[in-house]
């Protein structure tokens, strides 16, 4: 069979990864290959019945966790924001759930994201900024880079005044393996605009976000 050759481009990605780079798709068969190679180095029997099906549930797996290679945030923000008629103060979005995976171990950690800016050009549909924050959890990502991939991209598609995000969540890489550190929490914000140069926003949008919920 010809290998597929394919383009992929790691949107917002900083650094390197930014430039396009070429991949030889690996075919179905090469992907659940290398799932029965690590079941052998996690020291178990692929051929054992219950884990017959496994490599082919994991390949199938892999293509849900990271569907966000797939999608171009800025496409998502792009075509909905709509005129907003006087309104001038902050939007916050608060408690967007996500799922993700540490690039260091592929494993996961989960949380919360919030987001809060003042528009300027106008709003987007309260969806797509979960929507964003989907696509960039659902690739192998620090919480660092992460948080600021979502700010650079609404800052970049909607131009708003100011633009807070804050992101917590709990690393099972930390919580699994040696330091166990369970129920902790990593928080990381981004503060641009009028949030970076008033302290007193900052404080706004972090009391907002820790208000008791309706
Ligand atoms: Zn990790």
């Amino acid at each position: 069979m010809m290998p597929v050759v394919k383009t992929l481009s790691v949107e917002g990605a900083i650094g390197p990864s930014a430039d396009k780079f070429l991949v030889r798709q690996p075919t179905q068969e090469e992907a659940e290959a290398a799932v029965r190679t690590l079941l052998l180095w996690a020291g178990d029997d692929p051929s054992r019945e219950g884990l017959a099906d496994t490599p082919r549930r994991v390949a199938k797996a892999y293509k849900e966790f990271y569907k966000g290679y797939a999608e171009e945030p800025r496409r998502i923000l792009d075509r909905v924001f709509e005129e907003v008629e006087g309104y001038r103060d902050m939007v916050l979005v608060r408690d967007i759930p996500f799922y993700s995976h540490c690039e260091h171990h592929m494993v996961p950690f989960v949380g919360k994201a919030h987001i809060g800016y003042y528009p300027s050009k106008g709003v987007v549909g309260l969806s797509k900024l979960a929507r964003i924050v989907d696509v960039y959890a659902r690739r192998l990502q620090t919480q660092e880079t992460m948080t600021a991939q979502i700010a650079d991209v609404i800052e970049e598609v909607l131009e708003p005044r100011g633009i807070a995000i804050l992101v917590e969540a709990e690393h099972m890489c930390m919580s699994m393996r040696g330091i166990q550190k369970q129920g902790s929490s990593t928080m990381t914000s981004q503060y641009r605009g009028v949030f970076r140069d008033d302290t007193a926003e900052q404080v706004r949008f972090f009391t907002m976000v820790k208000s008791p919920g309706m």
